[in-house]
């Protein structure tokens, strides 16, 4: 196979978000390490995040390389250096952006048609439907590959190619989702923040997205099979496609440096956070970041802080952008001197996957995005789980029901991700208080909660070892893709 693989060229086209990039880029790096050659084409802002990622592949003697191409910014009224979803103005702007994203068709084609060697692969994400169109016209077999785990994306399809929430009056009461082998309950909004439009124009982005997904040769998932075993089967048969689970793809950072420094350039000094932590008993500090797109109001930002200071747990509390009436309200409270010992607040991007193994941490306020939730799960973390929007809901579902690994804040009521600040529903301190420390109690419920928790982190490390579910499906991706290149050089 090795043998094969060292002629194959992967051209990845990530989506510009970092719930996307990261784990492309991840990807990019486990079939590098298989001997294949992989570009990855992206806007320079984000290529210069990933340079050095990517240098540190290449002096590892991977073939990697990054190419750039130039998103129409001015064309659809985006500042300058806007390239990714979590450097818009605001969300509001998402529409620009994704247009944008759009625009890239001809000038990709351009790049991939004097690619060297010539492409073998495109993999690319489901929101970008028109690399089918290049991937057909070049003859290339496209792989594609959506952020989500299967049982979300089961809830998707389900929502999708069904009229069951047309059915559906009430967007309080919960109902049980057809067609999924657990019994499953959520609202008619929590169901609905996904695949389905709410414009005209971002009804046509989804159905092009559906079609193009037909020709695509199979699906590539950043899962584990042992993680959600009945929902992969599931989805391959409704969709009538192969679908390669080829996760936790995080787990392939091994080395001190690319666990730490991943997607962007981190908030603090490592070493003081580290050191911080170190100080900490085993198992006993909490981690709160909520992802690198989510939002928090001022007056949400202030209860989390309050909910933090008043639960008997010691936290590490990332924050994304505070507001600068955050930042007033954290100076006239004299906030964080008030927490010294007991929390930690930083502003700006954590080292996620470093964090979450360190043995100091016991549980994860998590946003349910899947790759966060899919960390967790790696590192044996327990999860509180505070969704916001898209698919996260249907992330909270699994992890609360089919898991059983996290406890609830109580959030009810998705947000529209480009109506991000009109979010009205606000946990109180009470509430994040409460579900803390009901998630990390050592009652019989919380130790069962740890041991299932520590057992999927297993399944999920012996995933990608040598012989493992990922890996044998890593190559059986490879190995679909050479006999698809076969076929194609015959002619009919
Ligand atoms: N992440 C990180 N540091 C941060 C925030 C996020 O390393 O401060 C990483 C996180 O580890 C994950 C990704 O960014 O790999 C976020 O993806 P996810 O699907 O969890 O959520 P999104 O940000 O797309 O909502």
């Amino acid at each position: 196979m090795a043998s094969h693989t060292t002629n194959l060229h992967f051209v990845l086209f990530p989506l510009m978000a970092q719930g996307h990039m990261i784990p492309m880029v991840d990807m990019a790096r486990i079939l590098a390490q298989r001997g294949a050659m992989v570009t990855i084409i992206t806007s320079p802002v984000n290529a210069n995040r990933f340079r050095s990622v990517v240098d540190r592949a290449i002096e590892a003697d991977l073939k990697i390389q990054i190419l750039e191409l130039q998103l129409p910014l001015a064309e659809v009224g985006l500042p300058e250096g806007c390239e990714n979803f979590d450097l818009l103005p605001s969300s509001a702007h998402a529409v620009n952006m994704i247009l944008a994203m759009n625009m890239l068709e001809e000038p990709a084609e351009n790049m991939l048609k004097v690619l060297c060697p010539p492409p073998s692969c495109i993999i690319s994400d489901g929101c970008f439907p028109w690399t089918n169109d290049v991937a057909k016209r070049l003859n290339i077999p496209r792989v594609v590959f959506y952020g989500p785990g299967c049982f979300a994306f089961l809830c998707v399809h389900i929502v999708t190619s069904t009229n069951i929430l047309d059915e559906i009056d009430s967007d309080s009461e919960y109902f049980v989702m057809p067609g999924l082998p657990d019994q499953i309950e959520v609202t008619k909004p929590q169901a609905s923040t996904w695949g389905r439009g709410d414009t005209k124009e971002s009804t046509q982005v989804f159905e092009r997205m559906v079609e193009a997904e037909k020709d695509a040769l199979g699906i590539v998932v950043n899962s584990f099979e042992e993680l959600e075993p009945k929902y992969v089967k599931e989805l391959s048969k409704v969709k009538a496609k192969r679908v390669w689970c080829v996760g936790p793809v995080s787990l392939c950072n091994k080395s001190f440096q690319d666990r730490a420094e991943r997607g962007n350039k981190i908030a603090i000094n490592m070493q003081d956070c580290l050191k911080w932590l170190d100080a900490k008993e085993s198992g006993s500090v909490i981690y709160v970041c909520l992802g690198s797109l989510s939002y928090a109001s001022t007056e949400q930002a202030i209860e989390l802080g309050l909910g933090l200071e008043s639960s008997n747990i010691p936290f590490l509390w990332f924050i994304r952008q505070p507001s600068e009436e955050f930042e007033e309200w954290l100076f006239k409270e004299g906030y964080e001197e008030r927490i010294k010992g007991k929390g930690l607040m930083v502003r700006g991007w954590a080292p996620q996957i470093l964090i979450l193994s360190h043995q100091a941490i016991g549980g994860f306020v998590t946003h349910c995005g899947w790759n966060s939730s899919l960390e967790g799960i790696s590192a044996g973390i327990p999860m509180v789980t505070w969704p916001q929007f898209g698919e996260q809901f249907l992330n909270e579902r699994f992890i609360i029901n089919v898991l059983k690994i996290g406890v609830r804040i109580g959030m009810e009521v998705p947000v529209i991700f480009n109506k991000l600040d009109e979010s009205k529903e606000i946990m109180k301190r009470d509430d994040i208080k409460q579900a803390i420390e009901g998630l990390m109690k050592n009652d019989e419920e919380g130790e069962a909660r740890r041991k299932r928790c520590m057992e999927f982190a297993v399944m999920a490390k012996s995933a990608m070892e040598e012989g493992g579910s990922s890996q044998r499906n890593m190559t059986s991706m490879i190995q679909a893709i050479i006999e698809e290149l076969a076929k194609k050089k015959t002619p009919v």
